[in-house]
């Protein structure tokens, strides 16, 4: 079993890239953007109640998430692995995620850091939102989600720099070479 988070801004290409990994390896992809979305379209209260944080930009309460991961990974396999995307994105999260793989002896065998300048993912953003339907992919939105990002979910990357977990890529390149790059860090755990 090897479990991965893939990190980084909104808009540096987390999903295209989990996308691409979950295809060769067939590790479980949490996104929990996507799991958020989903209760959202189903219209339930709780779909409701995520949609005032999402519109806005703001992280959705922590008890929240860790609730709908764990659902999410009842009802599904996950023997190959896991790789998380969009989560942790704060310290408490990702001290959780740890506190709850240590029970199950478990661990998160990397990070990968997708790293983008800040213009470049609302140019990308912007343009996503054109097609995504996405009520967050606008500039207004997208400046509050960096500014959620940068406060709080881009100090978690000291934590995992400090437990030797982490790896950074460049994103600015075609999306194959961003993916080589993952992949050669993957391989390169896989055999320790
Ligand atoms: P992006 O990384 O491009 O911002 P996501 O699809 O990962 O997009 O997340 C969209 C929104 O879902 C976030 O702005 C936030 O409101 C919510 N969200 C996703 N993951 C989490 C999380 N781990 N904790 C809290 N809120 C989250």
């Amino acid at each position: 079993m090897f479990n991965m988070v893939v990190f980084g801004p909104p808009g540096c290409g987390k999903g295209t890239q989990a996308a691409k990994i979950v295809e060769k390896y067939g590790f479980l992809h949490v996104s929990t953007g996507d799991i958020i979305r989903r209760q959202i379209s189903k219209g339930t209260a709780m779909g409701q109640l995520l949609e005032k944080f999402t519109a806005r930009g703001l992280l959705v309460p922590d008890s929240i998430i860790l609730k709908e991961i764990w659902r999410f990974a009842l009802e599904h396999q996950y023997e190959k692995g896991i790789i998380f995307d969009g989560f942790p994105r704060n310290l408490y999260q990702a001290q959780m995620l740890d506190r709850i793989f240590n029970k199950k002896e478990m661990r998160i065998n990397l990070v990968v850091s997708i790293d983008v300048h800040e213009d470049e993912l609302m140019r990308r953003v912007i343009e996503r939102g054109k097609t995504s339907g996405r009520i967050d992919d606008n500039a207004e939105v997208m400046h509050n989600r960096l500014l959620v990002y940068f406060s709080q979910t881009q100090p978690v990357i000291e934590y995992y720099r400090k437990n030797k977990r982490l790896e950074t890529v460049h994103g600015i390149q075609p999306v194959e070479q961003v993916a080589s790059h993952i992949d050669a860090a993957l391989q390169k755990r896989l055999s320790i």
